[in-house]
């Protein structure tokens, strides 16, 4: 174990979050890394590595498969840097990243922080062809962030549950609530959803689910049957959930949209690489090593494609 995670947990232990290294570890299935690579709120000026640029994403999404990443989580910015709901990079960079990274999973986000109308939102579900994401975010309830509320109507969600099943594209759950689990399940008996699901659970943010074990754990011990989950530590509470996570046999997200440091003293800036990097690193320590990108589909559900015109031939046989 290295210095610098044994440095970086004792913060959190010393607060009374947990001890993430107490940990029974449960090391059954391989990992799956989600790299949230951009985000909407950080800027090249908070973190000169923030890949804001299609080329830059492309780049940066190489280096972390390559460090173990198997799903990409993207947003767009415009020109300016600013987020934007166009769906023009996403056309260039979704089929680069399909070819780079053989059998990555593409998550696009539908955030309805800035951008509030459903066409603004659902807009990357009609992505076609070699652009066309497998996944895309589902938030399962409205919340505030720590400056700006995040309003998610029922039939806001249900009419975006709708369109990504009409379109063939898989959601993943984001949960920062344990109420939006209820959410879920009704969704999924009412037929927006199906099996099987893959939830994100985000803990750590100032106004929704805290980051302490206690927490993940009442998240986990809420979720459906047979679920397959992932969890995400918002700002510096990104490691110690992370690794909490890959204890308890979850699968995990990190980048730098969720916190631009290494440490939670900010003093060392991350970049999307490092991040992936270090927690494939431990987890192969720990004898639980990512998975390949088709343990990783199969996990998740996906077809088992491997490349784009394998991805492409299943997609003209489903219609
Ligand atoms: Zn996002």
């Amino acid at each position: 174990m290295s210095n610098e995670l044994i440095k970086e947990i004792s913060w959190y232990v010393s607060q009374g979050f947990g001890d993430p290294f107490k940990i029974k570890p449960n090391l059954g299935a391989p990992l799956i890394i989600n790299a949230a690579l951009t985000g909407m709120v950080p800027s090249k000026h908070d973190n000169p590595h923030l890949p804001l640029s299609a080329e830059e994403i492309i780049s940066d999404s190489v280096k972390c498969f390559n460090a173990g990443a198997r799903i990409f989580h993207l947003h767009a910015r415009d020109k300016d840097g600013e987020p934007t709901y166009e769906t023009s990079l996403y056309e260039e960079v979704v089929p680069e990243i399909k070819r780079c990274c053989p059998g990555a999973v593409i998550c696009i986000t539908t955030s309805g922080r800035k951008f509030k109308a459903f066409e603004q939102r659902s807009a990357v579900l009609s992505l076609s062809g070699a652009a066309k994401p497998e996944s895309a975010t589902l938030t399962l309830g409205s919340m505030n962030f720590s400056k700006q509320a995040s309003v998610n109507a029922p039939d806001m969600i249900k009419s975006l549950a709708l369109k990504m099943k009409e379109n063939g594209i898989k959601p993943e759950l984001e949960v920062f609530e344990v109420g939006m689990i209820n959410f879920a399940a009704f969704l999924e008996r009412k037929g927006f959803i199906s099996k099987p699901h893959y939830f994100n659970l985000f803990l750590g943010s100032l106004g929704t689910m805290p980051g302490r074990l206690k927490d993940l754990d009442y998240m986990i011990e809420t979720l459906p049957e047979g679920s397959v989950w992932g969890a995400t530590g918002i700002g510096k509470f990104q490691l110690p959930i992370n690794i909490a996570a890959i204890f308890k046999g979850g699968h995990v997200r990190v980048g730098l949209e969720d916190y631009i440091y290494l440490d939670h003293e900010k003093k060392r800036l991350a970049t999307n690489e490092a991040l992936v990097k270090r927690l494939a690193d431990f987890a192969g320590e720990i004898g639980r090593p990512v998975a390949t990108p088709e343990q990783a589909r199969s996990i998740l559900g996906y077809d088992a494609a491997s490349d784009l015109s394998e991805i492409e031939k299943v997609e003209a046989i489903a219609d």
